[in-house]
């Protein structure tokens, strides 16, 4: 087996054996620290029980441990310089297979079938921090059936994902991950822990996905539709922002809407929950669709 490689002194060597240099537009900030290494595999809860997909195995500091502790590690790297490392990095790791693509182009979920032997499937990942949130979605909204995704990103990317109605950090972001996950932060990790150090702090974010959505609505579409709506003009109320933005539907039929809801008409789309966004998407779902009839019949 090759030697651990989350110490300043391995990642150095095998760059220069390899004469390769971080790729900024890659996002490249490799582990340097074993104990960060083994807490995010232990945040993920990593078991044999377990096939893991890693996103970005980069040199395969992260790789190596999980394949430690999984029944198998599926990593997706689109750097060919860094699949060449790891060929020699991955030695010895049998339960390893590397691929080499860009993740956002990925049949995650033909990915998961060719396993196909019914363990759970967990995405851990070191995140490349420039396509953080596209990556994080396509995750979320895969029909893959991952049981979670554990992943470190930007500190604040991480609060987002678990902020509450009212504060500062919650937005789309929130409701999206909120709408598929139980978010937490497992870990945080200081931008020392990286090579070359990042100019932001980091946190691990742990999402376990839920296996139906914690609230019903008619149209998640429809639903997203209205939160972008209101979170794309933040300091408008929702009645000014979602009345413009939604085609079809008048300012005076949203403000309708908010009321019949029991919120006050000046409320922003800040202040309200995933599940008052649910009603509130249904209610002008419905009133939408009644429109529609009633101008197709004239
Ligand atoms: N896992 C390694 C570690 O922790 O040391 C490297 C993490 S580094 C933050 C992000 C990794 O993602 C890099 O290896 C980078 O080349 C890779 N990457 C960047 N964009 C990618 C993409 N679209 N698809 C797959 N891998 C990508």
């Amino acid at each position: 087996m090759y030697e651990h490689l989350s110490n300043p002194g391995a990642v150095r060597r095998i760059l220069d054996q390899y004469d390769i240099r971080f790729r900024k537009r890659f996002g490249q900030n490799f582990l340097i620290r074993e104990d960060v290494v083994e807490n995010i595999v232990d945040g993920a809860g990593i078991t044999q029980r377990d096939d893991v997909i890693e996103v970005g195995p980069g040199i395969g500091t992260l790789t190596q441990v999980l394949a430690e502790h999984a029944h198998s590690v599926t990593a997706v790297e689109i750097d060919r310089d860094l699949v060449k490392v790891l060929g020699e990095t991955l030695r010895g790791y049998d339960n390893t297979e590397v691929i080499c693509q860009d993740i956002l182009k990925t049949d995650l979920a033909g990915l998961v079938r060719e396993k196909g032997e019914g363990r759970p499937v967990k995405v851990v990942a070191n995140l490349p921090y420039y396509i953080t949130t596209p990556i994080l979605m396509k995750l979320l909204e895969s029909d893959a059936g991952f049981e979670s995704i554990t992943v470190m990103v930007q500190k604040e990317v991480a609060e987002r994902a678990c902020a509450m109605p009212g504060t500062k950090a919650f937005g789309v972001l929130s409701l999206a991950v909120q709408y598929h996950a139980a978010p937490r932060i497992a870990l945080q990790v200081p931008a020392s822990s990286f090579m070359p150090r990042p100019n932001v702090d980091s946190a691990v974010l742990d999402l376990k996905l839920y296996r139906e959505a914690p609230v019903r609505t008619q149209d998640p579409d429809f639903l997203f539709r209205l939160i972008k709506a209101a979170f794309g003009q933040r300091r408008k109320t929702l009645v000014n922002a979602a009345g413009s933005v939604i085609p079809g539907l008048s300012k005076e039929a949203v403000g309708e809407a908010i009321t019949a809801e029991g919120l006050p008409l000046q409320v922003r789309g800040e202040a309200l929950s995933l599940e008052e966004f649910a009603r509130l998407s249904d209610r002008l779902c419905r009133i939408a669709a009644k429109n529609d009839r009633s101008s197709s019949e004239q």
